[in-house]
């Protein structure tokens, strides 16, 4: 019977979620949250001031900001009325980061612009959505490591859950990498700033959401096979229940209904918290995160925008669910030949060369991605005695993550109701067929981490006729390219 306040657990209550976190079996291996406050409420925004004087007794504050127009529901221009706010307390330096063609990326060169205008400061106010709440928490970090300066974020959308975690999703080299950073000391979501986002944005926080139907699964997987270090089942539990209330809720979300929203702030933040009790990302981001990275790497080179996050991700859930529904029902690990489940260094070499080498000129991002599979080649190579296990007691491994799997029917026709795309092609940047099926067929050989997705490679299950196989069931559900 799981601890009804585990699955009931509350983000801004983090005094209680530490407690909970003790009393879990293992709690050795759940980390500390290291955050002060987080203030979910509408009007929330109101405590900014007292938040930044529980923090510093400093009056120097940094504050950053992307370029684009933010209003409230009182149509309100956010960032102008949270200057005037700060103003009236403090002595504020006013940073709008911006690039020559207007999206900002989450680039250590961008990081950089914060950290030249850090000496002085005693406290960071970012306000944006993920990519400056990212650079914020990057900057700051890697400007001092040992003793960050105090770091205020103030959510304008529920865009992403990666507000509440410690670590950034920077673009190095070309390549999408999710690095160590740090946790904003408060967080602040208000609910009349995030309602009035575009609702594509809270969409979007809904469909990164998705990843709680196959990341947890991804990452247990791992686990079982040698190929993770950690695994815990508390920092999925926690969010589940919830979860599944939200997708019962879709439409009401599609009408941007208050109470809903609410909801989505809460369970948002909470995944955000999971990466952070596991101290990585593996609870909410497997195969459908990986999907999304390749796609967003090819961005470049295709001259298009970098879509919405959690719709990307979503829609690259569906295909996850539906190979995790192929894997727990149509898998035969007596058809597995285990000698040949174990490919060379050099024949792997190539391939991912030849998958990522068209990204650039220079082969940088084939030369970071491979720097990364090659120790997941190494250690699936080192762990061949846990696999052997795994598909003798494939039975029970199935018994165990049957519940925290959902029908890629429920989660098409769910995200259909949300009014969320359940296609490539319908993005806000659509992405073409061919870039979308490269993205799901390559999308294992880009990072050390283990998914259903190597396991597949490695059996000879993932050919392109399987890929074509699994992307004609998603036309099936309404969803795919
Ligand atoms: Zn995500």
């Amino acid at each position: 019977m799981l601890d009804q306040r585990l699955i009931e657990a509350n983000a801004t209550k983090l005094d209680e979620l530490h407690e909970i976190m003790l009393q879990q079996e293992h709690p050795e291996k759940l980390h500390d949250i290291d955050m002060k406050a987080i203030l979910i409420d509408h009007g929330a925004v109101a405590g900014l001031n007292d938040a930044v004087r529980s923090l510093t007794a400093g009056k120097k504050i940094l504050l950053v900001t992307g370029p684009t127009v933010i209003t409230d529901t009182k149509n309100d221009a956010v960032k102008e009325k949270i200057l005037a706010q700060l103003e009236a307390d403090f002595d504020v330096e006013w940073l709008v980061i911006r690039e020559p063609e207007g999206i900002v990326h989450c680039t250590p060169e961008n990081a950089a612009k914060i950290q030249e205008r850090l000496p002085g400061k005693d406290c960071v106010v970012g306000v944006g959505s993920g990519t400056i709440c990212d650079l914020c928490k990057y900057g700051t970090f890697y400007a001092d490591k040992a003793n960050p300066l105090p770091l205020v974020i103030v959510q304008t959308a529920l865009s992403v859950n990666a507000f509440s975690d410690n670590s950034s999703v920077m673009l190095i080299s070309g390549v999408k990498r999710t690095v160590h950073s740090r946790y904003p000391t408060v967080l602040i979501i208000d609910l009349d700033i995030v309602t009035a986002a575009p609702p594509e944005m809270n969409v979007s926080g809904y469909g990164d959401l998705i990843a709680t139907w196959t990341a947890p699964v991804d990452w247990y997987l791992g686990y079982m096979l040698g190929m993770g270090g950690n695994f815990h089942t508390a920092p999925s539990d926690m969010i589940r229940t919830q979860c599944e209330r939200l997708l019962e809720n879709s439409a009401r979300l599609a009408a941007c209904d208050p109470e809903v929203i609410g909801d989505l702030a809460n369970v948002l933040t909470l995944s955000g918290l999971s990466m952070g009790l596991a101290d990585e990302s593996s609870p909410a981001s497997g195969s459908e995160h990986v999907m999304s990275h390749l796609i967003d790497m090819a961005s470049g080179v295709r001259k298009t925008g970098i879509c919405y996050h959690g719709t990307q991700v979503a829609v690259s859930g569906i295909i996850s669910c539906l190979l995790w529904d192929y894997f727990l029902h149509e898998f035969d690990p007596k058809a597995v030949d285990l000698g040949a489940c174990y490919p060379s260094p050099e024949e792997m070499e190539p391939r991912v060369r030849a998958a990522f080498d068209w990204l650039d000129g220079t082969h940088s991002a084939a030369d970071e991605c491979w720097s990364d599979y090659q120790k997941k080649l190494r250690r699936w190579h080192d762990n061949r005695d846990s696999f052997r296990q795994f598909l003798d007691h494939f039975d029970e491994f199935k018994a165990t993550v049957s519940p925290w799997v959902k029908d890629p029917a429920y989660i098409s026709r769910c995200m259909h109701n949300a009014e969320a795309p359940c296609r490539y092609s319908v993005l806000n940047y659509p992405v073409d067929a061919k870039t979308a099926t490269w993205a799901i067929t390559n999308c294992h050989l880009m990072r050390n981490r283990f998914s259903i997705i190597d396991l597949l490679h490695f059996s000879g299950v993932w050919t392109d006729d399987f890929v074509q196989m699994i992307i004609n069931r998603a036309e099936a559900l309404d969803a795919g390219l």
